[in-house]
């Protein structure tokens, strides 16, 4: 069963929104692609560990720290007695290994991933030490999309390829023997260890000021409404107004958690495409008005 899902990544989609806002730099588009690459093999890897027996404890995407050294787990299986300790790479195209050394389709030194995960399952062994378990812990490095070649000499059992991962969740599935109380403690004592990382500190250097002002199309085409009806000149999808204003606040509330929801911010922010009473009857509606005179602003009902 899943017991932790892969949460929201907050990086990736503070990178898009400023990805449309922005003019990003060759180094920043190419970090934004291999995030959303990276992603999206996450994802893949999860659907595809669905086919694991619901006696298994599946953990994805936690950050550890031990004595100094972190160290980020994409998934954790708590099985019987064993964990398995998964990397899942959605590369893409013809890697090559010569004398240890990843090389990528354009012939560019790779970090090596082997080398990754071997510290990763030293680190979590002590980790796993220390909350007071003796497990045995198994790693593997998954590549799960079907365009991805290796070319390499020696063979290595830890490096799973995408031709392999039926069998791979087959002989994982000929252990089910039912898990009791401690494994889930286990799981729980990990999710609590877990640090959670400002998303903040890695992204490019940005203000409200140099960002584009306007409320940008929800389909993935990258324009900015000019018809107030929200309407997409460019894929044609149209949008309730409400929902895209909505839209553009949770942008600007993540872009600038300290700056406060008034009519004017997100008048501005929406680069004056609905009134400003247009605006406050949105906002009214779906916030609560909190403060008086200059000072008042709108928070989320829940706060
Ligand atoms: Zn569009």
């Amino acid at each position: 069963m899943l017991f932790r899902a892969r949460p929201e990544k907050l990086e990736l989609t503070l990178l898009k929104y400023l990805k449309s806002r922005m003019e990003s730099s060759y180094d920043q588009a190419l970090n934004y692609n291999n995030l959303a690459k990276g992603y999206e093999g996450e994802l893949k890897s999860d659907i595809w560990l669905k086919g694991l027996t619901e006696e298994w404890l599946i953990l994805h995407d936690l950050l550890f720290e031990y004595h100094g050294s972190n160290f980020q787990i994409d998934t954790l299986i708590i099985a019987y007695e064993k964990i398995y300790l998964l990397d899942v790479k959605y590369f893409e195209g013809d890697y090559s290994i010569k004398d240890d050394k990843w090389y990528n389709p354009a012939g560019a030194l790779q970090k090596n991933p082997l080398h990754q995960l071997e510290r990763c399952e030293t680190l979590l062994q002590k980790l796993l030490l220390k909350l007071g378990h003796h497990y045995k812990i198994e790693s593997y490095l998954i590549f799960n999309n079907p365009e991805f070649h290796l070319n390499t000499t020696s063979i290595n059992p830890a490096i799973i390829f995408p031709t392999q991962l039926n069998r791979f969740l087959k002989k994982l599935n000929q252990r089910p023997v039912k898990l009791n109380k401690k494994y889930y403690q286990l799981a729980q004592q990990l999710v609590d260890h877990h640090q959670e990382e400002s998303p903040y500190t890695r992204l490019p250097e940005y203000s409200y000021e140099k960002l584009q002002k306007g409320i940008i199309c929800s389909k993935n085409c990258n324009t900015f409404f000019t018809d107030e009806r929200m309407i997409c000149k460019k894929c044609g999808c149209k949008e309730e107004v409400d929902a895209a204003v909505l839209r553009s606040v949770k942008e600007f509330t993540l872009l600038f958690p300290d700056k406060k929801i008034t009519v004017d911010s997100i008048h501005d922010w929406c680069g004056g495409l609905k009134s400003k009473k247009a605006v406050r009857r949105i906002l009214s509606k779906y916030f609560v008005l909190v403060g008086k005179a200059r000072a008042s602003h709108y928070v989320c009902r829940t706060q």
